[in-house]
């Protein structure tokens, strides 16, 4: 069968292997649910981004990991080791961030309400750049500032009115969003002057980001030229010279064989094109670019690894197949009807020539993994994997039915290592105190 990717492969005992390991054993030895991550195709990804960006944009680029994508202190230790910056959204990533020892010079901190406490937490942290959405948040920032004596370094989110054509849930560029300050509507102009205004604030350029999920770079093309039209703007109205320019992530990675793969070193080449093509025309000088790819770094690197329990036909209607995890663990069926493949692990080469429904062990009829899913016959004490399951699983993990969260184990070089623990049941208890 088509496993979409390079790491994984068919090994001797006609097991699907992850960066040459074989998943039926990782099953046996770390358990089921278990998130399985092949550290190796995360480095490439990150190197492939690094070296396109500085091959294209010049060697002052900056590719900045999404770490909402996929959360913990070995991703930020990863990522601060192949030279990425990283952005963070919580006071909760930037504490991880700042546990696995990142410099926080190079994180950008984004969200559309930081609170007060994350931003007073942020500025202790020494976080480089704040990402400011909106002009209370700017308020904020500049009081905050001024009581350290500081002078902090800002992006301005703007919203460039974009459509991407992807699902509405992770559509973010439009005028009518909880994300950023319109250029339309003259609210993105505005917030530039009263950050100008401010004394404890250098603005350093601006940020967008269109949505997620996205093949096709004509969106990112659009967005580019609108943004630096509003660069050239700004410096005419307020003389000011814009140092960077944040263009967001997004580009989308493949789920199932339908998904057409993405060339991401061909996408930003044709990004850095455009984008040196459109300060020509519009006479701006080229920004330092930062890019910001969360899925694509990590998404393809994951499998989860489930054991089947009920199979459970009902003629006429579906086969369901039961896993022993669920929406705890991969929201994402639940929360945009997301397209999976999965495979039976232990014998991925034979057909796939059912059709099912695999459901997970909530109470909750959306509980799914998938519908109308190609599977290979499936019977209880089999270990199914599902695949891409790197970005917005672990991440999005929940406790529902109180469900511990599955480890998080990282693949490299032949060996096995854990990096998230599974939870226990006395993790579980461990904040209930009556
Ligand atoms: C989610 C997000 C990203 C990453 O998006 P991906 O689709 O995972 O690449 C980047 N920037 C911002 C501001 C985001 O919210």
């Amino acid at each position: 069968m088509n496993l979409l990717y390079n790491h994984l492969s068919v090994n001797q005992d006609g097991h699907l292997a992850i960066g040459g390991m074989d998943t039926v054993d990782l099953a046996k030895q770390y358990g089921t649910p278990a998130y399985i991550m092949d550290e190796d195709a995360i480095r490439a990804m990150m190197r492939t981004y690094l070296d396109a960006a500085h091959t294209h944009f010049g060697a002052d680029a900056l590719p900045l990991y999404a770490s909402k994508a996929l959360c913990f202190t070995g991703i930020y230790r990863i990522a601060a080791e192949e030279g990425m910056g990283v952005d963070c959204v919580s006071g909760g990533e930037l504490y991880t961030a700042k546990r696995a020892g990142f410099p926080a010079e190079r994180i950008y901190f984004h969200g559309n309400n930081k609170t007060e406490r994350d931003i007073c937490d942020a500025m202790d942290m020494g976080v480089g750049t704040f990402v400011v959405d909106n002009t209370d948040e700017l308020l904020s920032v500049e009081s905050h500032a001024a009581a350290r004596g500081i002078t902090q370094r800002i992006l301005l989110r703007i919203t460039p009115g974009i459509d991407p054509h992807t699902h509405k849930a992770i559509v973010t560029g439009s005028v009518d969003s909880k994300f950023g300050s319109a250029i339309e509507t003259g609210q993105a102009m505005e917030i530039v002057k009263l950050a100008l205004a401010q004394p404890h604030i250098h603005l350093s350029g601006f940020h967008c980001h269109i949505g997620s999920q996205i093949f096709d770079t004509h969106p990112f093309s659009e967005a580019a030229d609108i943004m630096v039209r509003f660069i050239a703007s700004v410096k005419s109205e307020c003389g000011m010279d814009v140092e960077e320019l944040n263009l967001g992530g997004g580009l989308g990675v493949p789920y199932t064989e339908y998904d057409r793969p993405v060339d991401y070193a061909a996408a930003i080449k044709d990004m850095a094109a455009i984008v040196h093509g459109y300060c020509d025309t519009h006479g701006v000088k080229m920004p330092k670019v930062i890019l910001e790819p969360g899925r694509s770094l990590v998404a393809a690197a994951g499998i989860t690894l489930y054991t089947v329990g009920s199979v459970k036909e009902i003629p006429g209607f579906r086969t369901y197949v039961s896993v022993d995890g669920g929406m705890p663990d991969n929201p994402r069926y639940a929360l945009y009807q997301s397209t999976y493949t999965a495979l039976i692990a232990n014998r991925p080469d034979a057909p796939r020539n059912c059709r099912v429904t695999v459901a997970g062990r909530c109470c909750e009829s959306g509980d799914l993994i998938g519908e109308d899913m190609p599977l290979q016959e499936a019977r209880r004490g089999d270990i199914l994997a599902v695949l891409t399951t790197g970005a917005y699983n672990y991440a999005m993990a929940s406790h529902y039915n109180r469900l511990p969260n599955p480890p998080v184990i990282l693949v490299k070089d032949g060996a096995a290592k854990v990096a998230v623990k599974r939870e226990s049941y006395e993790d579980l208890v461990r904040n209930d105190i009556l």
